[in-house]
């Protein structure tokens, strides 16, 4: 089948006339399926350059730089009573908070859909290929969307992320229910609309780059300092952080601490544009990192301590024990139906009721209900792991994923930052997304979303 579509024109709407057209066209849609294309990959303030819809009939594409905000979009993606389909839905809602305002209700995620459907292969081009043996073209990938003019070939490869989004809803959404497991997909999408981002802790972020407990505190203090640096220039330039100087580099000059500009010159990766215009600057960032007192040096901040518990260890592996069997009866990823930090929490708390199992923050109602008794059960070291997950419905055919065999079976999902918080409430944040997406050239920003926990 070709990728494109006949009956299925597609618009450019670069006029806010035009929007209003399309809104006016649009009234009376029960679902809309939306994906938006920010620039995180070469910008340093990301915000969306592009912003695609379909309904069943229509795809159209709006640019947002001639526009700004498309507010007459906003009733639609905004109201309760039309469907918003997203793939991964997770950045796209953080941009169109950020950006607009908006605060999308009525989430379908298809690619949470899939992977509660026991599917390993859960990206976009993998669910096309399956379910409509259509094969995105990975040219445009990695393309700039902040550039303008963008090319014919770029607005349809951009229309391909909503043009079939309503079909594979509808074929997760019928998978999902012959399986039972619409609420759960239901109970996963509403956290997602409740997530709060976090705003990061600028200043300690550089904390969080791989490679930084490697350093002792003096060249942590220093890290700190070119990193702000960095953060100021690229913020000036608005370019991506790692296209002003890459992360080795700032490590390298920690560690290194030049204090001349010969010696900032002799630093591998030192970009001759930089060393020639802000050498000054970043030199002064080090000296600043080097005139810091013992006492103000950067620490981690300490994970939190949990009583010595002996008998720890047993229950996280009877609980385990529980979740994995569970998870291969029903078909799905362990770290799908239930995360490595979510097992952590439970052996910790060491709960005696249903009721104490669902306080754990971020521990799903549909957890509790396939696994919180088995769970009880293993925390009191009556271990019988099986005895639920035998009473439950044997998986239908089309979760077993055959097509999928070259996917990561057996990974986990790197424990998340909401594990290492305790005291977390129950506001889901965006550490707290559900289930676990696939790396995303959107995250890319800058090479430090290394998170510290990954190599936990
Ligand atoms: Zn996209």
């Amino acid at each position: 089948m070709a990728s494109s579509r006949d009956d299925h024109p597609l618009e450019y709407l670069d006029t806010a006339h035009g929007v209003d057209q399309l809104t006016d066209a649009l009234s009376g849609v029960t679902e809309l399926a939306i994906d938006t294309e920010g620039a995180s990959f070469h910008r340093f303030v990301d915000r969306i350059y592009l912003l695609q819809l379909s309904t069943r009939d229509r795809s159209a594409i709006v640019d947002p730089l001639p526009i700004g905000k498309p507010a007459g979009l906003g009733h639609l993606i905004e109201d309760v009573k039309v469907e918003k389909v997203f793939h991964d839905a997770d950045y796209d809602l953080r941009l169109l908070r950020q950006d607009y305002g908006w605060q999308v209700r009525n989430v379908f995620d298809t690619r949470i859909a899939a992977q509660l459907t026991g599917l390993r292969a859960f990206g976009l081009a993998a669910l096309l290929e399956r379910y409509f043996d259509v094969k995105l073209d990975k040219q445009y990938q990695r393309a700039d969307w902040s550039q303008r003019p963008l090319t014919k070939g770029m607005l349809d490869y951009a229309s391909q992320d909503t043009r079939w989004l309503l079909e594979l809803r509808d074929r997760l959404h019928d998978e999902l229910s012959q399986l039972g497991r619409m609420h759960w997909a239901r109970e996963e999408f509403g956290r997602l609309e409740a997530i709060r981002w976090e705003a990061d802790d600028q200043n300690m972020g550089f904390l969080k780059m791989k490679g930084a407990r490697d350093l002792n505190r003096r060249e942590l203090a220093i890290l700190g300092q070119v990193v702000a640096w960095r953060d100021v220039v690229a913020g000036e330039l608005d370019r991506a952080t790692f296209r002003v100087m890459s992360n080795e580099t700032l490590f390298s000059i920690a560690r290194q601490q030049p204090r001349t500009r010969e010696a900032l010159g002799a630093i591998k990766g030192m970009p001759r544009g930089i060393l020639e215009h802000r050498g000054g600057e970043l030199l002064e960032a080090v000296e600043r990192g080097l005139a810091m007192t013992d006492a103000d040096l950067p620490r981690f901040p300490r994970s939190p301590r949990w009583e010595r518990d002996p008998d720890f260890d047993d229950r996280l592996m009877r609980v385990k024990a529980v979740r994995d069997s569970t998870a291969e009866k029903l078909g799905l990823d362990p770290g799908v139906l239930c995360s490595r930090d979510r097992l952590e929490t439970v052996s910790r708390m060491n709960p005696h009721s249903l009721e104490e199992l669902l306080t754990i923050p971020g521990l799903r109602g549909w957890q509790v209900e396939l696994l919180g008794d088995d769970f009880l059960r293993a925390v009191a070291g009556k271990v019988t792991p099986t005895a639920a997950a035998e009473s439950l419905e044997p998986p239908a055919t089309i979760a077993s994923g055959t097509a999928d065999q070259s996917s990561k079976a057996d990974s986990e999902p790197a424990p998340d930052v909401a594990a290492q918080t305790p005291t977390a409430d129950a506001v889901p944040t965006a550490n707290d997304v559900a289930l676990s997406p696939e790396p995303d050239p959107k995250s890319a920003s800058g090479g430090e979303s290394d998170s510290p926990y990954r190599d936990a």
